[in-house]
């Protein structure tokens, strides 16, 4: 069984995709068996990794509208070493759908429970908002890794996620965790960066990933190449702080089991 994390924050442009492509490459390049699953209707995930969202036969929507099978639905990456469910705008309809169905929220759990046997990780990219789909996400998931920038208003919003996580908690998936609180987007250069990071490490705590995620241009060049970082710049900070947070993500993940 592999561990499902779910990479959330209703809020914009905070990092979701960059830290779900990234952190999918890096444990992938650490010899892990990963599954990246886009359920954004952006697609950002899906282009982000090289697949033209709007050259898909079939995507996740098709999925969970239970209209196939998650095999035929996936793409695999050979060059990546990874295997991807991708979305694209059909993704508004499974919003929809699910929202009208019985047990609509549980639709990606159930997606997943058999492909869970053949990889060591599966990282969702949400979308930014509380919707159907980021419930759909938080109740397959066993941690949820909230990506936070360390910017004015970081923690704005962060309760309205809070209460949302423990809601799918108590009633549809007692076992979710705090996967971890990442930092991101930090510039050593600016004194607010450096607050709001302090403000973060006191209110989170050991929750808090010790791995930085930097301001670094490398990270949003990527994806119009459609590459992880680690393919497009290996040796840049960017990429450099994603595979220490995979270290990191793994380290918890043994001191768990442990
Ligand atoms: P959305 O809420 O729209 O899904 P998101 O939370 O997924 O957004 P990203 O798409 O990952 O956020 O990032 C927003 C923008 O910031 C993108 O253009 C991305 O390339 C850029 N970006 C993300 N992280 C970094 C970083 N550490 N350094 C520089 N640019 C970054
Ligand atoms: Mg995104």
């Amino acid at each position: 069984m592999g561990r499902i994390i779910a990479v959330a924050n209703q809020k914009g442009g905070v990092g979701k995709t960059t830290t779900s492509i990234n952190l999918a490459a890096s444990l992938a390049a650490m010899k892990r068996k990963v599954l990246l699953v886009d359920i954004d209707s952006q697609g950002n995930a899906t282009m982000g990794v090289g697949v033209n969202k709007d050259d898909l036969e079939l995507t996740g929507c098709d999925v969970l509208l239970g209209e196939a099978d998650i095999a035929a639905a996936m793409e695999t990456l050979p060059e990546l070493k990874l295997a991807l469910l991708p979305a694209n705008a059909d993704m508004t309809a499974a919003e929809v759908g699910l929202r009208q169905r019985k047990n609509g929220e549980l639709a990606l759990r159930e997606s997943l429970v058999e492909a869970n046997q053949h990889f060591d990780y599966i990282v969702i990219d949400c979308p930014p908002a509380l919707s159907m789909l980021t419930v759909n996400a938080l109740a397959a998931a066993d941690g949820v890794l909230i990506p936070m920038q360390c910017e004015y208003y970081a923690l704005e919003g962060l309760s309205a996620l809070l209460d949302t996580i423990n809601k799918v908690k108590a009633v549809i998936n007692p076992a979710l965790e705090i996967e971890g609180i990442l930092r991101t987007m930090y510039d050593p250069r600016n004194r607010l960066s450096g607050e709001v990071s302090e403000q973060l490490s006191a209110h989170f705590g050991h929750q808090l990933y010790k791995t930085i995620i930097p301001r670094n241009v490398r990270l949003a060049e990527a994806p119009s190449h459609g590459l992880p970082a680690i393919k497009y710049e290996a040796t840049s900070p960017g990429a450099q702080a994603y595979l220490a947070l995979a270290s990191e993500v793994q380290r918890r993940d043994s001191r768990r089991a442990a």
